[in-house]
């Protein structure tokens, strides 16, 4: 994981980025003068800015900010294959955006899609041999939903994917260190023995472990260990990031956007 120009405080995958055909960003609460950096027009205190905050950053990096297309968000497993006619949808923002949409995948050139985030993880898959993209948002309840092995799946159906073949990367989100959690949530995390272990308790206190969890759910949809690389920040201590159980109400969001060329 790079950071850019420090001002800026924007990150890309180290090993993503020796591809010529993908452009990708992850954004964080900061990018030069501006330190409430939210991209979401619908949430957090500043979202008024967030379409001048998205410009921005597209055009950092090159991506085509009015071909960018993104989802409603609500937690929930459904996956969009993003096509010719559904190219910008979210570009004016949340109320033209695909709904119920937390994971878009696509093989289309010219054709950001997006995912945000305050404390949800939020994961970029790259298909170097067939030229497909997904992004996830991955909180507990879309993975615990099985929202990885469903967009893994659909890569694999509408563009013939291989999950060996994926190079992953994984961003900031809640980490184990101070992802709290009570005995509701482990009760309903239990249905998935899969995912119980990464529930973890340290001084009588239990804490999910995301990224380990999503880790997991990666390789279990086939995607090889080696080819994941994690960014390894924790949003709810790192204050660079957006945090929902930091900041309640007050969170923006950060985002991770991915194109190819
Ligand atoms: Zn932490």
């Amino acid at each position: 994981m790079l950071g850019m120009e420090n001002s800026r405080m924007i990150y890309q995958f180290s090993s993503l980025l020796r591809f010529d055909d993908l452009v990708h960003v992850v954004t964080s609460a900061r990018f030069d003068q501006y330190d409430d950096f939210n991209i979401a027009d619908h949430v957090g205190l500043n979202c008024e800015s967030a379409m001048r905050n998205r410009r921005l950053v597209c055009d950092s990096v090159e991506i085509n900010c009015d071909r960018l297309t993104t989802g409603q968000q609500v937690h929930k497993t459904n996956v969009a294959v993003v096509t010719a006619q559904d190219v910008g949808r979210g570009s004016e923002g949340w109320g033209s955006a695909i709904p119920e949409t937390d994971a878009l995948v696509t093989n289309l050139g010219d054709t950001p899609i997006m995912v945000i985030s305050a404390d949800c993880l939020l994961v970029l898959l790259y298909d170097p041999v067939q030229r497909a993209i997904g992004v996830i948002h991955a909180s507990w309840r879309t993975t615990f939903g099985g929202i990885i092995g469903k967009t893994v799946d659909t890569m694999r159906q509408n563009f013939r994917t291989e999950p060996g073949d994926l190079i992953v990367g994984m961003g900031p989100g809640a980490g184990v260190c101070c992802y709290e959690v009570d005995d509701p949530f482990v009760e309903t995390i239990s249905s998935r023995s899969e995912i119980l272990p990464f529930v973890v308790r340290r001084n009588d206190t239990q804490y999910f472990d995301l990224p380990g969890a999503v880790r997991s759910e990666l390789v279990r949809s086939g995607v090889q260990a080696d080819r994941i690389e994690q960014m390894n920040r924790c949003t709810i201590c790192d204050t660079n990031f957006f945090s929902y159980r930091r900041q309640g109400k007050s969170a923006g969001r950060f985002g991770l956007i991915a194109s190819l060329r």
